[in-house]
């Protein structure tokens, strides 16, 4: 065991500014949702750039009600990637629809597009894309394909808060579909706010989308299906009159959690920068050990780095992932996995008969990747004792010396 100080897979980075946010919300007497979660909404708009934005109290929520809104119901089938956090898949299932895995792409690990038409039925409504890591998915073909079947997206942007497409394959005149900040492609979009994403409000989730309608079923879903409307004309009589229009949730946001969000939201930009620095600093350490793959960035994408994944060449190593993360714990560095496949899951084989096997592309890679400390708030030190760290574990598990590959490699030339 290290006599160092453990190095943890998240810390977030909270300031004074966030503390007086809060401290001022406390202060106030105004906890529940109200000016502050106006103001967030407001100013996570903006920073999209996507004309609504409904505040929730987590990324779950923000997609079970996007579904909802979206129109899917019992009987449906929604295509997703097996390669996401349960969450992704229990929205799906809220609404009674089924979910529809397809297969992954080995390079970004998103799902992958050209698999898509092969799982198309009748059924089909919907299209969830996940931003794995931080990568945007290919949404130009996945735009495309939406558009050609008529079908929903509503992309799960957990990972990808400052991702962006800057230039997508499907260019259509002066409608370049699929392309731009996520956030304004799909129907809907929906974020997470939990502890270790990008931005953290503790919990909570935020939908952005470009459809009057849709922002405003949204959010009346959010709050027990309850009419602002109705408030407004009664305004004169007084705040307690209100009309239930629909059955709904209990979804908001808190300003508490919204005052937290504010400050982060003023820091996003520079917690990226100093994310982006400590990836180049493990791209730059990693490229050019052959047992080691670093992430890909396809041309065109700008990456949210919310996670750093590396993967291994297991043929190239005398230990397999899972020894792999315990010598890092037993070196001090706290990393983890992402993500076990859900098909894997004993739930999903008793739900939908699902078998590992099934999608060998996503249990192959899982089998092989590890994701790296990757915050603000990790120092200069902390991120070169984390590289020499896998080095020295590399080194010591290497199958055979470097310097031997090098003779191949030579000799193949
Ligand atoms: C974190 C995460 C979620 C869930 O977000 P919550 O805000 O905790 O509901 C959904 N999808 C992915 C890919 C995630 O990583």
């Amino acid at each position: 065991m290290s006599n160092e100080i453990m190095i943890p897979f998240h810390r977030p980075l909270i300031g004074e500014e966030e503390i007086a946010r809060v401290a001022e919300c406390l202060r106030s007497g105004w906890l529940t949702t109200g000016q502050r979660t106006v103001e967030f909404e407001k100013k996570f708009a903006e920073y999209i750039g996507a004309p609504h934005a409904i505040a929730v109290n987590s990324c779950t929520a923000a997609m079970h009600l996007a579904l909802a809104a979206l129109g899917i119901k019992r009987g449906d089938e929604v295509i997703t990637s097996p390669y996401t956090f349960v969450a992704t898949c229990e929205a799906i299932q809220y609404l009674g629809a089924k979910p529809v895995f397809v297969d992954i792409d080995p390079l970004t690990l998103n799902l992958n597009p050209d698999l898509l038409p092969q799982a198309l039925s009748e059924r089909t409504r919907a299209i969830v894309p996940v931003h794995f890591a931080g990568h945007p998915a290919d949404m130009p073909l996945i735009m495309a394909l939406a558009q050609a079947y008529d079908l929903k997206v509503m992309e799960d942007a957990a990972h990808a808060l400052e991702a962006e497409i800057k230039w997508g394959v499907a260019e259509n005149g002066d409608n370049p579909l699929g392309k731009g900040k996520i956030g304004k492609i799909g129907d809907a979009t929906c974020f997470s706010f939990y502890a270790t994403k990008n931005l953290t409000t503790g919990e909570g989730g935020m939908v952005t989308c470009a459809n009057a309608d849709l922002a405003a079923h949204i959010r009346r879903l959010s709050l027990h299906g309850l009419s602002r409307d109705a408030w407004k004309r009664y305004a004169s009589t007084g705040s307690w009159y209100y009309e239930v229009l629909e059955q709904g949730y209990k979804y908001n946001l808190t300003d508490i959690a919204a005052a937290l969000g504010l400050a982060q939201l003023s820091k996003v930009k520079a917690m990226w920068q100093r994310r982006a620095e400590i990836v180049a600093r493990y791209n730059a350490a990693f490229a050019d050990m052959p047992e080691l793959e670093t992430p890909t960035v396809k041309p065109g994408m700008c990456h949210a780095w919310h996670l750093y994944t590396l993967r291994l060449h297991l043929y190239r190593l005398t230990l397999d992932r899972n020894e792999f993360l315990d010598e890092l714990y037993r070196r001090g560095i706290n990393c983890s996995v992402h993500f076990i496949p859900l098909h894997m899951m004993p739930h999903y084989h008793k739900a939908y008969g699902l078998h590992p096997g099934d999608f060998p592309v996503a249990e192959r890679e899982y089998c092989r990747v590890l994701s790296l400390p990757l915050y603000p708030a990790l120092g200069d030190e902390e991120v070169k004792r984390i590289i020499t760290t896998v080095q020295q574990i590399i080194a010591a598990h290497a199958r055979q010396r470097r310097v031997s590959y090098a003779v191949r490699e030579a000799a193949l030339v």
